[in-house]
């Protein structure tokens, strides 16, 4: 059986994740001056998300519609049904996802947040609870948008940085069921997962997890609804980690996952390996049709859903792309790569190192720094303007207020998230991230906080602005 490589089992085997691809058009790079870099940084007060790509050397900012696509998928951009109305691309699509995810109603999205808007709108009514495995930015928001709380019930490991629970994405079953205790099982319209859990550090959910999750929501009469986003990538990690799935494919595995579920939503723009596009699929033809009356006020009409004939055709191709096996082996063990380099310098980053993103844990680099002086925004600011690596903030920023009492929301977790593209970056870009992570890490002393100088309603994370202290 082929070796893969692990946070707890790295291999010595180079030949096990070398990328099952060669490259056959470039795009070029710039490298900027220290001085440039500085001025870009205050320019776009001192958040990542507010710099021009131009001024970034590797751009670690997100994994989110920045993939590369393959032959297959350029070529199938040609076939792209551009009909307003029944376009053949969408009839692709829908059989693609009734194949692979086995769910048997789709309704196309512009992208993963279009999809969470309509099922928050159809399944949830104000004064509603949702229990998640922990939040992500805007799930939670959409979910608080049609009137209900967000309540975290994942398991405690998730919240520090430094266990190496292999499952941190798993439901905590009794914080589940006592919130459902709580508010009786009328006030919950779905239990709302997710595989993998960005916010946890890219941390999958066992499957023996899922099972008992379903059962729960059996006994209680609740819906389970999973956000499949990165579900390619949980699944690698259910083979590589879970007692008896081994001799299983990732291909059965997250079919596994989705038979086990109501429905799912999915931003195309992470492992489905496309720059655009998501959907919903869910089994209750109720909810179906209204999510797609909903889809033709927001989205589209529902062949489409904001989408064009060949981002549907280019979606089809890489949600079958994104399971294979050799396919994930380099993608995952790309991200180890760079990981494991800074774990064997010292580096506090999150473990096990997750998916598709390896987490430096900003509040243990910059101890000295109380949490309002923004550690792991600082943090990222400081990568790039050591080498031009552009990274984003998963941490009190990325949390905002609480929205019954206006106070910062103050997450265990403060986060600098280095992701990596899909099949976009080499080895050597690999290497000037650790050199860069390493560069401050060796500074750390004198690195100060910032100040926030802005900060707008939603989201605060993408357009907030920063001053040094
Ligand atoms: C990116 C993401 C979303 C939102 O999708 P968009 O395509 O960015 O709108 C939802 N859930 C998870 C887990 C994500 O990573």
């Amino acid at each position: 059986m082929s070796q893969t490589p692990s946070p707890d089992r790295p291999t010595t085997r180079r030949h096990s994740w070398a990328e099952p691809y060669k490259i056959k058009m470039v795009e070029p790079l710039q490298v900027t001056s220290r001085a440039e870099r500085e001025s870009a940084l205050a320019g776009a007060g001192w958040n990542t998300f507010l710099l021009r790509s131009r001024d970034v050397y590797i751009d670690l900012l997100t994994d989110s519609g920045t993939n590369a696509m393959s032959q297959e998928q350029w070529a199938a951009l040609m076939l792209g049904d551009e009909a307003y109305a029944g376009s053949e691309s969408f009839y692709r699509l829908e059989r693609t996802i009734q194949e692979v995810y086995g769910y048997p109603f789709v309704v196309p999205t512009h992208q993963g947040r279009g999809a969470e808007h309509i099922i928050s709108q159809v399944l949830i009514s104000p004064g509603d609870v949702v229990p998640g495995n922990m939040y992500f930015t805007t799930t939670r928001l959409h979910q608080e948008l049609a009137g209900a709380a967000f309540v975290d019930v994942i398991v405690d490991e998730a919240h520090d940085p430094a266990s190496e629970h292999p499952f941190k994405g798993d439901v905590d079953l009794d914080k589940l069921q006592r919130v459902i205790d709580e508010h009786g099982a009328e006030r919950i319209p779905y239990v709302s997962i997710a595989v993998t859990v960005n916010m946890a550090g890219g941390q999958p959910m066992s499957l023996a997890n899922i099972v008992a999750v379903r059962e729960l929501c059996d006994r209680n009469g609740v819906p389970l609804y999973c956000d499949i986003t990165r579900i390619a990538e949980n699944a690698w990690f259910i083979r590589e980690r879970e007692p008896g799935c081994a001799q299983l494919s990732v291909a059965e595995i997250v079919r596994r996952i989705c038979d086990l579920t109501d429905g799912a939503w999915m931003s195309a723009k992470k492992d489905a390996l496309v720059n655009i596009g998501g959907f919903l699929a869910v089994r209750d033809e109720g909810v179906f049709d209204e999510a797609r009356n909903l889809c033709v006020v927001y989205e589209g009409l529902h062949t489409y859903g904001g989408l064009a004939g060949r981002d549907m055709e280019a979606i089809a191709q890489g949600i079958r792309e994104s399971i294979a096996q050799a396919h994930l082996d380099a993608r995952i063990g790309q991200v180890h790569y760079l990981g494991q380099q800074l774990v064997r310098e010292g580096v506090p980053v999150v473990r096990p190192l997750g998916g598709h993103a390896v987490f430096l844990d900003a509040a243990g680099i910059l101890a000295h720094l109380p949490q309002d002086q923004f550690p792991a925004q600082r943090l990222a600011g400081e990568l790039y303007l050591e080498a031009g690596v552009r990274t984003m903030e998963r941490g009190i920023v990325s949390a905002g207020r609480d929205p019954r009492t206006g106070e910062h929301r103050r997450p265990r977790l403060e986060l600098v998230r280095i992701t990596i593209p899909r099949r976009v970056y080499t080895q050597a870009h690999m290497d000037v991230t650790a050199d860069a992570v390493l560069a401050v890490w060796d500074r750390r002393a004198s690195v100060g906080g910032l100040d926030m100088t802005f900060e707008p309603k939603y989201l605060r994370f993408f357009q907030a602005r920063f001053a040094p202290r």
